[in-house]
């Protein structure tokens, strides 16, 4: 395979731009990194990898740092990433990348970020529709230059990008990847539950089970928002800041979708 694109998503925003980049690109196919992440002998044979994620905390998912840090590149010589995000962009991501590649003596060529609907429910509400839609008529155009950049294996990444660092991205960061698994401790179902299981479905790292019927977390969390925005009956909350919030999941994206990225 020329082109392998390793992705995570929550709610399918990331998905829905690796399923678009996938169709353009010649010889691609995407892993869920959710299924590959804690297999022990992870490698890519691909010539060009690429890696499609949210922005999480100011920097990478806690799932998509380990899933880096394992896997072996060796084969590979031509990477890039493409971020999703609701506005908080900076570098730190791609200078998280490049200090992780770098051990394996690699280097990042190409990086991306692209604005996409709000799924944080737990920080801000969600987007109004007509706002949804610009972002992704943005996001096509976006999709049509990354995919010229990587066809061509061109380069987008000055060395400026990766020595300003911010310091304080890079802490705020941590402080997360190494807290994240218990953030999920403010979650309940409301009473109107319905035993459905779609919660425990969605999650992409199996954190939910169903005990009497009632979802149950088990500190394990990703943060990925999977379950509370799937939630068909609206009932999943946190704490008390997702009780005005509506909820979002990408249009385009089905439970199925995120299902299928475990299996
Ligand atoms: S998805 Fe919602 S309704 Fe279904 S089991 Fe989970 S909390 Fe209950
Ligand atoms: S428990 Fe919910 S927020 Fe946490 S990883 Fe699973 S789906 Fe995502």
């Amino acid at each position: 395979m020329k082109t392998t694109i390793y992705y995570f998503t929550g709610t399918g925003n990331s998905l829905k731009i690796a399923k678009d980049l996938e169709e353009k690109l010649e010889e691609c196919e995407l892993i869920p990194i959710a299924k590959v992440w804690e297999d022990d002998d992870l490698a890519s044979s691909s010539e060009k990898v690429g890696f499609i994620f949210p922005l999480y905390y100011a920097g990478l998912p806690k799932i998509v740092y380990d899933f880096l840090s394992k896997i072996e590149l060796g084969k590979s010589n031509y990477f890039f990433a493409v971020i999703t995000n609701a506005g908080d962009i900076n570098n730190t991501p791609l200078q998280q990348i490049e200090t992780i590649l770098n051990a394996k003596s690699k280097t990042l060529s190409a990086g991306f970020f692209i604005m996409m609907p709000n799924n944080y429910i737990i920080g801000y509400d969600v987007h109004s529709e007509a706002r949804q839609k610009e972002f992704f008529e943005e996001a096509n155009k976006k999709i049509e230059s990354i995919h010229k950049t990587v066809e061509t294996n061109e380069k987008n990444l000055g060395k400026d990008i990766f020595e300003k660092r911010r310091i304080k991205s890079e802490k705020f960061n941590k402080g997360f990847r190494d807290n994240v698994y218990r953030y999920d401790k403010s979650f309940y179902a409301e009473d109107t539950c319905t035993s459905c299981g779609i919660c425990v479905k969605v999650c992409p790292v199996n954190n939910i089970t169903l005990e009497e019927g009632i979802p149950q977390w088990e500190h394990k969390c990703q943060q990925c928002l999977a379950c509370i925005n799937f939630c068909p009956e609206k009932c999943i909350q946190f704490g008390d800041k997702t009780l005005k919030t509506q909820r979002y999941h990408h249009p385009e994206i089905t439970v199925k979708d995120i299902i299928n990225q475990k299996n």
